[in-house]
């Protein structure tokens, strides 16, 4: 399978447009070692033509545009994205589906709670009606341990949902009321050559079904969105912990629990790669002492235009 890493970056890219952090300053300027990076989007696909598009990202128009075969000009209007899949109902996964709009109808793949967020507080689905029949939804089901299902354009490939505790969006009409499917993870398997990538932007705990699934994955793409748990408040950028946004933080500083470096460390057979990283993460700087510490620990740090093939 193929993996195209279109967007890096956590919620308001990076550098964010308003945003005078050292990182964001930095890179603006061209004084750090650090590369810009569009909200974090990635597509799969099994044969390089059909594409699965995972998240529509506010910054969808640059990344197709930075991605060739994601345009395969086999008619006077097409697109390489056969099916769109939405692991969650936030803002900067979802808004892209209204640039997306031209090519109506697409196939949207999403759990039962997001469908109902996207119908409601951010009624995505409703507006896009008026467009050449607008949105397909197709339901990715949460309720077994195990949610099995295929996508018709990516024949040999295999998608396993992992329900993930998380919030709902501040838009949700169920913000306060936590239900299994307002955050997933995803588990594709190739069923030629049985490898697999485990796909979690956003993960904020290690729950107890997660050791199994994603010490088996060939590669993991998971949440790197904070370095410590209270950098936000550090960076003078906002009030919020990781913990409380559905982000476990890689060292756990500022918090009760454990990073994910140390979970990360317990795992032995997957190549680890962290995406949807926030803008003041100072990993995003190549030469940081943290990035240096990842490094050590084997772990990568996904930027625009990664591909991995698996
Ligand atoms: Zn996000
Ligand atoms: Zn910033």
């Amino acid at each position: 399978m193929k993996i195209q890493i279109l967007g890096s970056a956590a919620g308001g890219g990076f550098p964010q447009w308003n945003c005078n952090c050292d990182n964001c300053t930095g890179v603006r300027n061209g004084t750090l070692n650090a590369k810009p990076r569009t909200q974090s989007s990635i597509a799969v696909s099994s044969n390089g033509v059909d594409w699965v598009l995972f998240n529509a990202s506010p910054d969808i128009r640059a990344q197709l545009a930075d991605f060739a075969p994601m345009q395969p000009a086999r008619a006077k209007r097409d697109t390489g994205i056969g099916a769109i899949v939405l692991m969650d109902s936030q803002i900067d996964h979802t808004t892209g589906l209204l640039m997306l709009r031209e090519g109506c109808p697409h196939e949207v793949w999403c759990t039962d709670m997001v469908y109902q967020d996207l119908t409601t507080g951010f009624p995505v689905f409703n507006m896009l009606e008026h467009w050449n029949g607008g949105l397909n939804r197709m339901q990715i089901p949460v309720d077994e341990s195990v949610n099995r299902f295929t996508i018709d354009c990516a024949p040999g490939l295999e998608f396993i949902a992992v329900p993930l505790r998380s919030s709902a969006p501040p838009y949700s009409p169920h913000r306060n009321d936590p239900h299994p499917g307002d955050n997933i993870g995803m588990l594709i398997r190739d069923t030629g050559n049985g490898k697999s990538l485990f796909y979690a932007p956003g993960l904020g705990r290690i729950e107890s079904h997660l050791p199994n699934i994603m010490s088996e994955a060939d590669c993991l793409l998971v949440d790197g969105t904070l370095w410590r748990d209270d950098e936000m408040i550090h960076a003078g950028v906002g009030d919020k912990l990781g913990v409380h946004m559905g982000h476990l933080s890689q060292t756990g500083e500022g918090s009760d629990e454990e990073g994910m470096i140390a979970f990360l460390d317990t795992l032995e057979k997957p190549r680890k790669v962290l995406i949807h990283i926030n803008n003041t993460n100072p990993i995003l700087i190549e030469d940081s002492p943290e990035r240096a510490e990842l490094a050590r620990h084997d772990i990568e740090v996904a930027y625009d235009g990664m591909s991995i093939e698996l």
